[in-house]
């Protein structure tokens, strides 16, 4: 079965369109492959929540100012809240600009505060570089690949801390906020039980699959993580799933399923690249996500395979072995 997307919110992106009462997606342009992150506004008693605050470049300013004015949000007076599902910089982007133009508070989960000042406040590439050499990157591309990955980012100076659990006021309702770790560590997404809608950032996605990778600052065995919070997620009760790219779609178990079973084939694809011998992560990355990729796809493709590997250790299906200047992995 392949999980179908919705016929909502199929406007282009820098546009905006409603998806439920109250709620409005916004496909703000960002300047790489994935074209586009979606936000979310929604209308509360008092003024409107925003979801995600997007890339902090002028056509996503640009399209942030139309499409709120389309949706009845004016920007200067109407917005309660924007809330951060997670500290990557097409969500995390625009939370400076937004929130000086609000003049609203902008929330994050309380763990990812810490974590986003600490990543985004120095362009030290050194460790990021030491830590793809060790995956078997060889240095002179690795160190091109962290320049483009490590640099400073202006995050808001002031940031709300939200605790997993806790609920946010909206109009006849209330989102509970759920902890969704793989993606990041400490993603939210949230969770509109009287309408059975879930905002579900970049943990559930349509067309592409999440990128679950284990990147140096990654707290252990991200998989395992994500696989068990999608367990979690199994009969919510949710008909409207709202991504942060890609398709909106309605069916939230069979997608479960079909990412499930898509991370077993990947377990079971790099389980037998090494089965010959052992392979550094990157060597594995290179088999497996084959064609010319960015620099910076390299590195998702790489934290992606090495979160594979890992998983296979956990599960006694592979080892791992240290050599002098890079890890491998064999099977078990
Ligand atoms: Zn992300």
């Amino acid at each position: 079965m392949t999980v179908a997307p919705s016929g909502l919110a199929t406007q282009p992106i820098g546009e905006g369109a409603p998806v439920a009462e109250g709620v409005w997606q916004l496909k703000l342009p960002v300047p790489f492959p994935l074209r586009f992150v979606s936000v979310y506004l929604v209308r509360g008693d008092g003024g409107w929540t925003l979801v995600d605050a997007g890339y902090d470049y002028p056509p996503a300013r640009a399209a942030w100012e139309a499409g709120a004015g389309a949706a009845g949000c004016d920007l200067a007076w109407d917005v309660d809240r924007i809330v951060v599902t997670h500290f990557h910089p097409d969500h995390i982007g625009a939370a400076r600009w937004l929130g000086e133009k609000t003049g609203a508070p902008v929330c994050m989960m309380e763990r990812e505060i810490p974590s986003a000042r600490k990543l985004w406040g120095s362009s030290d590439t050194g460790p990021f570089m030491e830590y793809l050499v060790r995956q078997g990157m060889d240095r002179d591309m690795a160190e091109e690949a962290a320049a483009v990955m490590r640099y400073v980012l202006p995050l808001p100076e002031e940031m709300v801390p939200l605790r997993p659990g806790g609920k946010l006021p909206l109009r006849e309702s209330a989102a509970r906020i759920v902890h969704a770790p793989g993606h990041a560590d400490n993603q939210i997404v949230l969770h509109d039980e009287a309408r059975g809608i879930l905002f579900a950032a970049d943990h559930l996605l349509l067309g592409i699959t999440p990128n679950i990778g284990l990147w140096p600052e990654s707290e252990p065995h991200p998989l395992a993580r994500y696989l068990e919070s999608l367990e979690g997620m199994r009969r919510l009760g949710v008909d409207l799933v709202l991504p942060g790219h890609g398709p909106v779609f309605h069916d939230l178990d069979g997608r479960i399923r079909e990412l499930v079973s898509h991370h077993e084939e990947r377990l079971a694809v790099m389980r037998r690249e090494i089965s010959d011998r052992p392979k550094t992560p990157y060597e594995v990355s290179r088999i497996v996500f084959r064609g010319t990729l960015t620099e910076h796809q390299r590195c998702f493709a790489l934290a992606e395979t090495l979160a594979h590997l890992d998983h296979l250790v956990l599960e006694g299906r592979a080892q791992r072995v240290q050599k002098e200047e890079y890890v491998a992995y064999r099977t078990a």
